[in-house]
C-alpha cells in the first residue's frame, strides 16, 4: 500500500494517473449527480482492482470536494473456500476508513442450487446484491457505489445486443431492484487499462473472484477479446463506442417507444440532421467529430444539393 517501493518514474506515473482518474470520477459524479451533500456512500469492495481503485479515488475526492459526504467500505465474505479473510480487514484498517465485513454463506446456497458444471455467477451475483442492499439499509447508506468501469459498460451493451436483443448497458446511476436504493458507478468514465495500471502501481492486495471454482462469464470474456482485437486493428473504436453511448439519437434508431415516428410529416422540419446516416467518410480517425469537420460536411452536402437543384 505504501508507495515507497516505487521508483521515481513510477511515482510520477502514479501521480499523473491518479489525477486523471480523479478527474474522470469527478466528471461522472457531476454529470449524473451521483453524490450529494450529506450522502453516506457505501463502497462495495470485492477485493478486485476496480473496487480498490473506486475506494481510493473516492477517498481523495472526499478530501477536496466542496460538499460533505461519508464513505463506508463493505465487503461480503461469501465463504468461498480459500477466501483470505485477513486481507481486506488489514488493508482497510491501515487505510483508516470505516468498514464492515459481512459474512454470509452464499457459496453453500449456490453449490446447492446450481448443478455441477453450470455457471454459478448469475445466482451468486443476485444473492450478493440482496445482502448488500440489506447491509446498506442497516448502515443508513444513501448511495451504493459499485466499481464497474467504462469497458464493463461497453461489454454489457454488446452482450445485450448480441444475446438479449436490447440496446442497453449498465447505467451509471440507477434505482436498485428492490426500489430502495440509489446505485452509482463513479468509475463510468474510467478505462480498464488505466485501472489495471493504477492497481499495479498502488499494489492493491488483489483477491481473485474465482475461488469458488466457477468459470467467470465466458460470453463476457469473448466480447472483451473481440473488442480488444478490434481496437488493436482500428485504434480508437472503444473510445468511440463509449462516446456513442453518451450521444444517442432516438430519431435515427427504430424504437417507436423512444421517438414518435408516426407524427412525422413534411411539416415536421429536419429532425437531428436529417438523413445523413451514411456520411461516415467525413469522420475523423478516432470518430470524434469536431464542430469544424461537422460544419465542413454540411457545407459540402449543401453544395451538392445546390448543384442538383440548379440542374
Ligand atoms: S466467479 Fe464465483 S464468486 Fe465470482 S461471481 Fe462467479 S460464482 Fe460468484
Amino acid at each position: 500500500m505504501s508507495n515507497s517501493s516505487l521508483t521515481d518514474t513510477q511515482k510520477t506515473q502514479l501521480s499523473k494517473l491518479e489525477k486523471r482518474l480523479r478527474r474522470y470520477v469527478g466528471q461522472a459524479i457531476a454529470e449524473y449527480n451521483m453524490i450529494e451533500d450529506g450522502d453516506k456512500v457505501m463502497v462495495c469492495l470485492s477485493g478486485g482492482k476496480d473496487s480498490y481503485a473506486l475506494l481510493s479515488i473516492l477517498m481523495l475526492l472526499k478530501e477536496s470536494a466542496p460538499i460533505h459526504f461519508e464513505l463506508v467500505a463493505v465487503n461480503l465474505d461469501q465463504k468461498q473456500p480459500g477466501f483470505p479473510e485477513h486481507i481486506l480487514p488489514n488493508y482497510l484498517q491501515e487505510l483508516g476508513v470505516e468498514y464492515h465485513i459481512i459474512e454470509e454463506d452464499t457459496y453453500a446456497i449456490v453449490k446447492d442450487k446450481i448443478p455441477e458444471g453450470k455457471t454459478t455467477c448469475s445466482l451468486c451475483s443476485r444473492l450478493r446484491r440482496a445482502v448488500l442492499y440489506k447491509t446498506a439499509k442497516n448502515l443508513g447508506a444513501t448511495k451504493i457505489a459499485l466499481g464497474h468501469h467504462r469497458d464493463d459498460m461497453i461489454e454489457t451493451l454488446m452482450l445485450n445486443m448480441f444475446y438479449g436483443g436490447k440496446m442497453k448497458s449498465m447505467p451509471a446511476k440507477l434505482v436498485s431492484d428492490n426500489s430502495e436504493h440509489v446505485v452509482i458507478r463513479p468509475l463510468a468514465f474510467c478505462k480498464e487499462s488505466e485501472l489495471i495500471q493504477y492497481g499495479e502501481l498502488k499494489q492493491f492486495p488483489i483477491i481473485p473472484c474465482n475461488l469458488c471454482g466457477s468459470q467467470p462469464n465466458l460470453q463476457r470474456q469473448n466480447i472483451k477479446r473481440m473488442l480488444n482485437d478490434w481496437n488493436e486493428q482500428f485504434p480508437g473504436r472503444i473510445e468511440s463506442m463509449f462516446t456513442a453511448m453518451r450521444n444517442v439519437v432516438p430519431s435515427h434508431l427504430c424504437d417507436s417507444q423512444l421517438f414518435n415516428f408516426k407524427e412525422i410529416n413534411s411539416d415536421s422540419g429536419v429532425v437531428n440532421g436529417g438523413d445523413i446516416a451514411f456520411d461516415q467518410e467525413n469522420f475523423t480517425d478516432n470518430s470524434q467529430i469536431s464542430e469544424d469537420s461537422e460544419a465542413k460536411k454540411h457545407k459540402f452536402v449543401d453544395g451538392l444539393v445546390d448543384i442538383i437543384e440548379v440542374k
